[in-house]
């Protein structure tokens, strides 16, 4: 029998590359779309005719309850959020809403309705915040350094929650920091890689940049959609963290990618105050042994190879 998922923020990064996962699969892909007045589908244009889409939005109970039950799914990816953690100081409240509460809206629908579809929750490492110890694993303890990262320590307990109370085959994946051409372009790696292009064509003068020294554990968003499937595949659920293992600085980052195009990155980058965060995370460094070794998830893109592919793809869409 065909296996049918549903997958909210489809038109996301992570959504877009898990769609083509599934479908290389043979599920039938449902993907909850809001209503924006120009659609929003860069991402997904050469799949959006495989995709059946269900108009909805995590904020609206009823249109949840709709999607789950016109997708009847035996999977539920609930990948939508507000995602980018600056914008969630100048908007705490709807990043509450969507990226914490929006996590229970979803796993209501799914309770009521098809309490024993799989059901995967989009964690993330900026949980850990102000780290407490390092490594990172699935044991460290939170202390999220922004409203988006309260909101996902929220959606992450609630999810665990959900598990324990209903008996539901609910995961949550702790996921590092993971990065694409299909990223947005204000997450840091995109930012950087795509104006390191538009200096080298001569579309761009200068690069305004924040705080150089934050590490970040980086790997490569298609590697990761791989573990939100291999966690929904287990005969018990778990959470887990996926990462690479490695941190670099976002200086590291930006003379990688101003050095791949012959530049020099001192030469362009400004370090302008209005990037710097009210609160910031250091350092992040994760240790995903409990995937490696229960899921056999493995890594396929390194850092240096991640950032390379980033501004080549770059380089062709401007060039186009
Ligand atoms: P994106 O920002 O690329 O995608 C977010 C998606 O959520 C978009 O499809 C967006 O739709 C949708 N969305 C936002 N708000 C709502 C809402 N209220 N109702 C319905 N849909 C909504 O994120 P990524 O693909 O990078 O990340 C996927 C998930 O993983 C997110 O939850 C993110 O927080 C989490 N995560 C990501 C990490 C990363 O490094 N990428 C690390 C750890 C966790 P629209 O196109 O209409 O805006
Ligand atoms: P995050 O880890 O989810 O916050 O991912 P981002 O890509 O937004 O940011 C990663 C790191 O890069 C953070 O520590 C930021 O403070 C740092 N950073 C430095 N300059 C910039 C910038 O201009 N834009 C962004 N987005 N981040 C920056």
């Amino acid at each position: 029998m065909t296996k049918k998922a549903l997958v909210t923020g489809i038109t996301g990064q992570d959504g877009s590359y898990l769609a083509e996962l599934l479908l290389s699969k043979g599920y039938k892909v449902f993907g909850l779309r809001r209503r924006t007045s120009v659609p929003i589908m860069e991402n997904i244009e050469h799949i959006k005719n495989e995709i059946e889409f269900i108009e909805g939005d995590l904020l609206d109970q009823g249109s949840l309850i709709n999607a789950v039950k016109v997708s009847n799914p035996d999977e539920v990816y609930n990948l939508a959020a507000q995602s980018f953690v600056g914008t969630s100081w100048g908007q705490p409240v709807l990043t509450g809403q969507s990226t914490g509460i929006g996590v229970t809206n979803i796993l209501e629908a799914v309770r009521l309705t098809k309490p024993e579809a799989r059901f995967y929750q989009a964690s993330s490492s900026e949980m850990f915040g102000k780290v407490v110890e390092t490594p990172q694993k699935e044991t460290t303890p939170f202390y999220p350094r922004s409203p988006y990262g309260v909101a996902k320590v929220y959606g992450h307990w609630i999810t665990v929650n959900y598990r324990e109370s209903f008996d539901m085959y609910a995961c949550s994946g702790i996921l590092f920091n993971h990065e694409s051409p299909r990223r947005g372009v204000e997450f840091v790696t995109r930012k950087v890689t795509d104006a390191a292009a538009r200096i080298k064509l001569g579309l761009q003068k200068e690069l305004r940049m924040g705080n150089l020294d934050a590490k970040r554990d980086w790997g490569f968003a298609g590697d990761y959609v791989k573990a939100m499937w291999l966690m929904l595949q287990q005969e018990t659920p778990d959470d887990y963290v996926i990462s690479t293992g490695e941190t670099h600085t976002v200086e590291e980052l930006v003379e990688i990618a101003f050095g791949h195009v012959g530049l020099n990155w001192r030469d362009y980058v400004v370090i302008d105050p209005k990037f710097v965060r009210p609160a910031e995370v250091d350092l992040l460094l994760g240790d995903c042994t409990k995937a490696k070794e229960k899921l056999g998830w493995k890594l396929e893109v390194g850092f240096e190879q991640l950032v390379t592919m980033m501004v080549e793809s770059d380089l062709k869409k401007l060039q186009n």
